[in-house]
């Protein structure tokens, strides 16, 4: 068979067409509306006790502190109230010894000094002010915490520690209020801070590009495409139904019911792990197989920037590796090839390696339109250790590349058109429905909105109505989404 044939013939098999994009759709919803009314569900849909979100006119000074890894965040945001704001931040990295302190105290009070130091500083005056004479607590700044460690939240500023990741080992602290610990540290200080919300990035995302969209219109959904993808999204309270079973078992928690709206965290990445409607072609039965968690995340598995370059990888692989006498990188006749050079492929080669390829890899060969694909030939050479490949090898590359980045966005908007339908926000005004985007893949991949755009026409419910849903970049909405969340929090939207 020829190589061109062959290869169509995988890529075909990542074609999603409208028929799965529609019975996707629907199966999200389902998926939506039971991880609304019970635990435990596919779709975690978390109630994050944010209960609005900002429309660009809020004002005032907010902090905003970060650990996720290596480093602790700390910064301030000012709000000028017309859709800008400015922020000041400063960053130090955990000392090891203290990610596996023996006491929850030790690290914890390391992060409320940084605190303090940023606040003298930054903000001497406000610090002094409360030293000397002691500020009401209305001039308490309200702090965001992004904690990056799985917690179970039980309020807006409440979430239990379940385990620590990322070389964090400090037993003391698991399942304790991971806010109250901080809070505990600041007073201690007698810091004019309050910790006033517990942060969740997707939210965050969320935050920032309503805060930043145009006009008045608040965003529905925040959604992150980068190493791997979640969403969060504004849901009618009366439909998160589960509330009381997590009241139930947790205690009533405290927060503002009068709007009557919570953001939902999806944790979309595991939507319909059962595979009831995903794609399931042989890279991904492989590459699931060969991870470390099988069975779980699989629609993050088919979508986000860290399986991507992965999935490539397997399909690549599996063509060079073909018993046919024509395959890819097989080339020796070179009739098309420059360098009139037998194609070779190193044998240490990024192709024989689990996760050797890069997500950004496929962004490079889907912008080539150079004569020849010249760029997808370097970039072979260069990343994958092929030497000399034909035109007709870069034109594979490059057929295979668009197929995987098409369908991931394509999935990718089955969970958006899903939130989207299933909120009915299309019907509910004529004001356009905002989305708020952020990470490298729906950043820098060629295309990725457009894919995304032209699966929404084809999606029943939507159709010609695509126009009114804008996209919108939330770029590092870190900051300035803790900020917005610690404002709605303290009940100032
Ligand atoms: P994170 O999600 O970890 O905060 P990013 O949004 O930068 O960070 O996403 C990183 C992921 O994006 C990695 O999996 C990487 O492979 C992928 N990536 C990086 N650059 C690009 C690019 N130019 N095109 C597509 N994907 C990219």
């Amino acid at each position: 068979m020829a190589l061109t044939e062959e290869v169509n013939r995988v890529a075909a098999l990542f074609e999603y067409g409208p028929e799965d994009l529609n019975k996707g759709v629907k199966e999200y919803i389902r998926q939506m509306n039971e991880g609304l009314e019970k635990q435990g569900t596919m779709l975690s849909q978390i109630p994050t006790y944010v209960t609005n979100v900002p429309n660009g006119t809020e004002k005032g000074t907010y902090l905003a502190v970060d650990l996720g890894g290596t480093n602790f965040r700390v910064c301030s945001i000012v709000l000028h109230g017309n859709h800008t704001f400015s922020l000041q931040q400063s960053k130090v990295a955990v000392p090891r010894t203290l990610m596996e302190a023996k006491k929850a105290t030790d690290l914890f009070s390391f992060l409320a000094k940084q605190i303090e130091a940023f606040l003298k500083e930054h903000h001497s005056e406000h610090f002094e002010a409360h030293q000397q004479k002691g500020l009401g607590s209305k001039e308490f700044f309200d702090l965001g915490f992004t904690f990056s460690f799985p917690v179970n939240q039980i309020g807006i500023n409440k979430g239990k520690l379940m385990r620590w990741t990322k070389g964090f080992d400090i037993d003391e602290a698991i399942g304790q209020d991971v806010c109250g610990l901080l809070q505990v540290e600041i007073d201690a200080l007698n810091l004019p801070v309050r910790v006033a919300a517990l942060v969740n990035d997707t939210v965050g995302t969320l935050m920032a590009r309503s805060y930043t969209s145009p006009g008045t219109t608040k965003t529905l959904i925040g959604a992150i495409f980068g190493t791997g993808t979640n969403g969060a999204y504004v849901e009618k309270l009366d439909k998160v139904t589960k509330m009381k079973d997590i009241a139930a078992a947790e205690g009533e928690a405290s927060y503002d019911r009068s709007t009557g709206l919570m953001v939902i965290n999806s944790e979309w990445g595991s939507f319909d792990n059962a595979l009831n409607v995903l794609p399931n072609t042989p890279y991904d039965v492989d590459l699931d197989k060969e991870s470390v968690n099988p069975g779980i995340q699989m629609f993050e598995k088919r979508v986000s920037g860290m399986f991507l370059g992965e999935i490539l990888r397997r399909a690549l692989l599996a063509l060079y590796q073909n018993d046919e006498e024509v395959a890819l990188f097989k080339d020796t006749s070179s009739a098309d090839n420059d360098t009139s050079s037998t194609t070779t492929v190193a044998n240490d080669s990024a192709l024989y390696k689990q996760w050797g390829i890069d997500t950004s890899f496929l962004s490079i060969v889907e912008e080539d339109h150079s004569d020849h694909l010249r760029i997808t030939k370097q970039t072979l050479e260069l990343q994958l250790g092929v030497s000399a490949p034909s035109t007709e090898d870069c034109v594979a590359v490059k057929t295979l590349v668009h197929a995987i980045g098409k369908r991931a966005a394509r999935l990718s908007a089955v969970a958006l058109a899903g939130v989207v339908i299933g909120t009915d926000k299309l019907k509910e005004s004529d004001e356009p429905v905002d989305i708020g985007v952020d990470g490298s893949l729906v950043e820098y991949y060629p295309g990725f909105e457009d894919y995304i755009r032209e699966a929404f026409r084809e999606i029943e419910g939507i159709g010609a109505d695509e126009k009114r849903i804008r996209i919108g970049l939330a770029k590092d909405g870190s900051g300035l989404g803790a900020a917005l969340i610690a404002l709605v929090a303290a009940n100032k939207a």
